[in-house]
Formats: structure tokens, C-alpha cells, sequence
């Protein structure tokens, strides 16, 4: 428990900022999976793959937290169409 707050900076959480939701304001997000089909083209095993996506959405109206998406899987996150 010890060792494992040494690995952590302490931060006053007064200077820390709260995310929330663009849409609506609200500040809880769930975390859900976006799953990618790679093809057999270009998978490193050379048979065709599926990767999940972790993002988080707000709990309130679902909206995609895009603050929650790691940045090198910003330019991944697409609008896709379900229907
Ligand atoms: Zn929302």
C-alpha cells in the first residue's frame, strides 16, 4: 500500500480539473469496448483479427468522453454508422 502511493505523485485535488460530459455536464463516465476488425492484410499474424477500443462514455446520455480517449487512439475514433 505504501510502496504503492510512494509511486504516485500526491496532488492537491483543488488544482486538478473535473471532466465532464460536452454534452450534458455530467462528471461519470462507464468504460466500454469499441471492437476493430483487422483484416488478414495487415494483421501481424497474418490471419484476420479482432482488437477492442477501450473508451468511456457518460452514464448520463452516452455521449463518448473524447478528453478519455487516449491520444493515439483519437485519430481511430470515428462516427460510425450502426445501422
Ligand atoms: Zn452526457
Amino acid at each position: 500500500m505504501e510502496e504503492q502511493l510512494s509511486r504516485q505523485a500526491r496532488i492537491d485535488i483543488n488544482q486538478t480539473t473535473a471532466l465532464v460530459c460536452e454534452k450534458c455536464g455530467n462528471d461519470t463516465f462507464q468504460e466500454q469496448y469499441k471492437w476493430r476488425k483487422i483484416s488478414a492484410l495487415i494483421s501481424p499474424t497474418g490471419k484476420e483479427a479482432r482488437t477492442p477500443i477501450q473508451i468511456w462514455v457518460c452514464t448520463k446520455c452516452g455521449e463518448m468522453s473524447i478528453d478519455l480517449v487516449p491520444l493515439e487512439l483519437r485519430g481511430l475514433v470515428v462516427p460510425v454508422k450502426l445501422s
